[in-house]
C-alpha cells in the first residue's frame, strides 16, 4: 500500500509541456472521428493529473515547512509556471469547445466539462495577462501587509491570527482590550488597505471590460466557474436569508446576551456562547485519531475503511509545530487518486470541526477518483463545501467520543455558529456586488456600503468604543474580499444544504448518510443545483429553502 513517502511527480520543464501540448492540439485538429479526439483527451487528462499532483506536492511540502529554502524555491517556480500552464490549457479547451464532434464528446464526457471550459475560455485571454500579473502583485501586497502585522498586547507581540485567540477568552475585559489593539492595527493601516483595494477594484473592472463583460460581477462569476446560476439567483437567496435567518439570528444573540449576563451584547462577546467557555476535546492528537477511527468505523458506509487508509498512508498532518503554515486544508494527488489533510490542532473545539470538515473534502475527493476527467475530481466551491460542512453535522451523534459530557453543549454551539455565519457571509457577498457595480466609488463610500450591510444583516452588532470598525472598516479583515472576489456566498449556499442534511438526518440517519455518500461519488460531474437536487436538497435559490431549517433550529436551541 502507498504512503505519502512513495508519492512523487517530476518537476515539469515548460518547453517540454508546451511541446506535448502542441502535439495534442495537432492531434485534435487532425482527428477524423470522435473516438480519435477522445483518445487525445484521455492522454491530455493524464498529463493534467500529473501536473496537478506535482503542484499539490510542492505546495504541501512548503506549507509543512515554510523555512526550508528548497521547498520555497520549488513553490516559487510553481507560482511562475502556473499562469503559463493555464494558457496552454485554455488553448486545448477552446479547440474542444469548437470540435466538430462536440455532441459525441459531450455524450462520452458529460456536458458539465464543456460548461466549465466555456467559463474558463470566457474568463481568460492573453490580452489580460498583464492585468493578472498586477492583480497577483496587489494580492501579495495585502497578504504581506496583514501577515507582517505586529500587535503588542499585555507585554507580548502577536500577529493577526495569534491575537484572535483572545476573542474566545472567558474574561470580558481581556476580550475587549485585545479587540482594541487588533482594530487599532487596521486603523493605522487604513490608507494602505484602502489604496490596495481601490487599485484591485479598478483593475478588475478594466479586465472585465477588456473581455467585453458589462462589469466585473459578470466576469467574477465566470472566474468562479458558476455555470447554472447568476446574480439574480443569488439575490433571491439573500432575500431568503433576510426573511428567515436574520430574525432567528437576532433571537439567538438575545439568548446569548442573557446567558452571558452581557446586555447589551457587545462585538467582543459574540464568539463566546456561555459563561463556562466553549467546550474542548478531552485528549491530544493521538487520542483524537483513535476516537476518529472508532467513529468512522461505527458510521460505516465506506467511511471507516477510507479513514483507516488515510491513517495507514500517513495522509494527514494535523499537529501544530514551528515553521508550519497556519490553517487547515485538504489537497489531493490526482495521479494516485489520494487526498491529504493538513491542519494545526491547538486543543480547542475547532480541532474537531476542522478535522471533520477536511475529512468531508477528502472522502469526496477519494470517492470521485475514478471520474473520467480531472475537472470532475472536485466540484465547484459551493458544492465542495456541502461535503465538508455536511460531514460536520453527520458526525454529530458521535461527538460524545471527543467531548464526553460536553457533547450536547458542543452541538448547540456548533449549530448556533452555523446559523449565525450565514447572515455574515451573505453580507460579505452583497457588499462585493455593491462595490463592483460602482467601481469609481471612493474608499469612504465603500465603508458606508459596508455599514449598510451591517444594518441589514447584522443589526445587533455594537462595536462600542473600538477603533476603525464603527465607521465601516470591518470588511478589510475579510481576506476573500481582497484575494478571491465573489468567493464567499459559496460557504453560505453550502451551509444551507448542510443544514438541510442535519434536519433530514434527525429523522432518517441511515438514509441521509447514504444520500451524502452518493453525492460524494458524483464529485463534480454536474453543476451545483443538479448535485443538490440529486441529493434531495432544496436549491438555495428556491424560496423556502431555509424554512424547515429555521423552524427546527429554533426548536433545538430553545430547549434549555
Ligand atoms: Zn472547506
Amino acid at each position: 500500500m502507498l504512503t505519502i513517502d512513495d508519492l512523487a511527480a517530476p518537476t515539469p520543464v515548460y518547453d517540454d509541456v508546451a511541446a506535448k501540448a502542441r502535439r495534442f492540439e495537432e492531434a485534435l485538429q487532425n482527428a477524423r472521428s470522435a473516438d480519435e479526439q477522445l483518445a487525445v483527451v484521455h492522454q491530455w487528462d493524464a498529463m493534467r493529473r500529473e501536473l496537478e499532483t506535482w503542484n499539490a506536492l510542492v505546495n504541501l511540502r512548503f506549507n509543512q515547512d515554510t523555512r526550508n529554502e528548497q521547498f520555497k524555491k520549488d513553490r516559487e517556480h510553481c507560482d511562475e509556471l502556473t499562469p503559463r500552464l493555464i494558457d496552454l490549457e485554455v488553448r486545448m479547451k477552446r479547440l474542444l469547445l469548437w470540435s466538430p464532434f462536440r455532441t459525441e464528446l459531450e455524450q462520452a464526457l458529460g456536458a458539465q466539462a464543456f460548461a466549465l471550459w466555456e467559463a474558463d475560455v470566457m474568463a481568460f485571454d492573453p490580452k489580460i495577462e498583464q492585468h493578472l500579473v498586477r492583480e497577483a502583485k496587489l494580492q501579495a501586497e495585502y497578504s504581506e501587509l496583514t501577515a507582517g502585522a505586529k500587535i503588542q498586547f499585555r507585554g507580548k507581540d502577536y500577529n493577526l491570527s495569534g491575537i484572535q485567540k483572545f476573542r474566545e477568552d472567558p474574561d470580558r475585559q481581556t476580550r475587549h482590550d485585545a479587540e482594541i489593539v487588533r482594530w487599532q492595527w487596521f486603523a493605522s493601516n487604513r490608507q494602505q488597505l484602502d489604496r490596495i483595494f481601490d487599485d484591485l477594484v479598478k483593475l478588475r473592472d478594466e479586465m472585465a471590460r477588456e473581455l467585453k463583460f458589462n462589469d466585473y460581477i459578470e466576469l467574477g462569476y465566470k472566474r468562479m466557474k458558476r455555470v447554472d446560476y447568476n446574480r439574480n439567483d443569488v439575490e433571491q437567496f439573500r432575500a431568503e436569508v433576510r426573511e428567515h435567518l436574520v430574525p432567528l439570528a437576532m433571537e439567538l444573540r438575545k439568548q446569548q446576551a442573557a446567558r452571558l449576563a452581557a446586555e447589551p451584547l457587545m462585538f467582543w462577546d459574540e464568539p463566546v456562547h456561555d459563561t463556562t467557555g466553549n467546550p474542548a476535546p478531552q485528549g491530544d492528537h493521538d487520542w483524537m485519531v483513535e476516537r476518529a477511527i472508532e467513529m468512522f468505523d461505527q458510521m460505516g458506509g465506506e467511511l471507516g475503511e477510507f479513514f483507516r487508509l488515510m491513517v495507514a498512508g500517513k495522509l494527514t498532518d494535523l499537529k501544530n509545530r514551528d515553521g508550519k503554515s497556519p490553517g487547515g486544508f485538504c489537497t489531493s494527488f490526482p495521479s494516485y487518486g489520494l487526498p491529504y489533510i493538513f491542519a494545526n490542532f491547538n486543543g480547542t473545539k475547532g480541532d474537531v470541526e476542522v478535522f471533520t470538515h477536511e475529512m468531508g473534502h477528502a472522502f469526496q475527493c477519494y470517492s470521485s477518483r475514478n471520474q473520467p476527467l480531472v475537472d470532475y475530481l472536485w466540484p465547484t466551491f459551493e458544492s465542495c463545501e456541502i461535503h465538508s460542512m455536511g460531514l460536520e453535522f453527520l458526525t454529530w451523534p458521535h461527538m460524545d467520543k471527543f467531548f464526553g459530557n460536553d457533547a450536547e453543549r458542543f452541538r448547540r454551539v456548533h449549530l448556533a455558529q452555523a446559523l449565525l455565519f450565514i447572515p455574515y457571509g451573505v453580507a460579505v457577498d452583497h457588499f462585493q456586488h455593491l462595490v463592483y457595480a460602482r467601481p469609481n466609488a471612493s474608499p469612504d463610500e465603500r465603508h458606508a456600503m459596508w455599514q449598510e450591510m451591517e444594518r441589514t444583516y447584522l443589526p445587533w452588532r455594537d462595536y462600542g468604543d473600538l477603533p476603525h470598525v464603527p465607521s465601516g472598516g470591518f470588511w478589510q479583515f475579510q481576506r476573500h474580499i481582497y484575494l478571491s472576489p465573489f468567493y464567499y456566498i459559496d460557504y453560505t449556499l453550502a451551509q444551507t444544504c448542510a443544514l438541510q442534511l442535519w434536519v433530514r438526518s434527525n429523522r432518517d440517519p441511515q438514509g441521509t448518510l447514504k444520500a451524502y455518500i452518493d453525492l460524494c461519488h458524483r464529485g463534480g460531474e454536474a453543476p451545483f443545483q443538479q448535485l443538490a437536487k440529486g441529493a434531495g436538497l432544496i436549491s438555495p435559490f428556491q424560496s423556502g429553502c431555509l424554512r424547515d431549517v429555521a423552524a427546527q433550529a429554533r426548536e433545538a436551541l430553545a430547549a434549555s
